[in-house]
């Protein structure tokens, strides 16, 4: 696990490529003041490792973390991120104050898989990312927005919804021509995907501006605006 630079204060570390794992990948936007942290990773464990690599780059400590939106594999790993701030949409403050109360714990996915069987690859994932639930929580973010939030150190948020969760969140970092669409424009989550539902392309098309170089989406490779051009037809 380790970061690469993508583009000026941005650092990528790529999550698993193993669709199976869930597991998706962060963004850093370095500062000084106070780095920012875009999304948590799937897990407490996965968080340690990401703050280890985060360290071993030489990067300062987040004082922002934002989440892209509320699903698991974007913010588990929130409650192994010491003193930050937690940043996201309002939409998804409700959605995770409903998750927080959930009773974790292998059996209770276990249970979950039996009532609902289309449950099973992102609780089964689940079941493997979480070893201890002692020390686990998931927590709702703390500073909340409902169209667009400023970070003080130039790092913007701005709310796009769609299919794939209500509240997702693009971040926008313009001194290094940066967009993060976490999963914004991927299909509804697998347990609610009907047969013929696809990428949205639409929303790339309006995303896509000439002030922004790279476009990176939290489980794949970042695409440079020619890539998310044809991406998007
Ligand atoms: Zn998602």
């Amino acid at each position: 696990m380790q970061f690469h630079q993508l583009a000026g204060r941005v650092w990528l570390c790529p999550g698993d490529p193993d669709p199976a794992a869930v597991q998706a990948g962060v963004a850093v936007v370095a500062d000084e003041r106070g780095s920012v942290i875009i999304d948590a990773g799937q897990s407490p464990a996965h968080a340690r490792e990401i703050r280890a690599a985060l360290h071993a780059a030489g990067l300062p400590e987040p004082r922002w973390l934002v989440y892209t939106h509320h699903h698991w594999d974007h913010v588990w790993g929130a409650c192994a991120w010491p003193g930050v701030e937690i940043v996201g949409q309002v939409t998804g403050q409700e959605l995770l104050r409903a998750e927080a109360a959930r009773p974790w714990s292998h059996r209770y996915l276990r249970e979950q898989v039996r009532a609902n069987p289309r449950l099973a690859p992102s609780f089964r994932a689940r079941a493997f990312a979480v070893d201890s639930w002692d020390d686990f929580a998931v927590l709702p973010p703390t500073r909340t927005f409902t169209d667009a939030d400023e970070l003080p150190v130039g790092v913007l948020l701005r709310h796009v919804g769609g299919r794939h969760a209500p509240d997702s969140t693009v971040v926008l970092v313009p001194d290094s021509g940066v967009m993060l669409l976490g999963d914004s424009f991927y299909p509804p989550p697998a347990h609610l995907r009907e047969p013929d539902d696809g990428p949205d392309l639409g929303l790339v098309r309006r995303l896509l501006d000439d002030d922004y170089d790279w476009y990176v989406a939290s489980h794949s490779a970042p695409m440079t605006r020619a890539q998310a051009r044809a991406e998007a037809g």
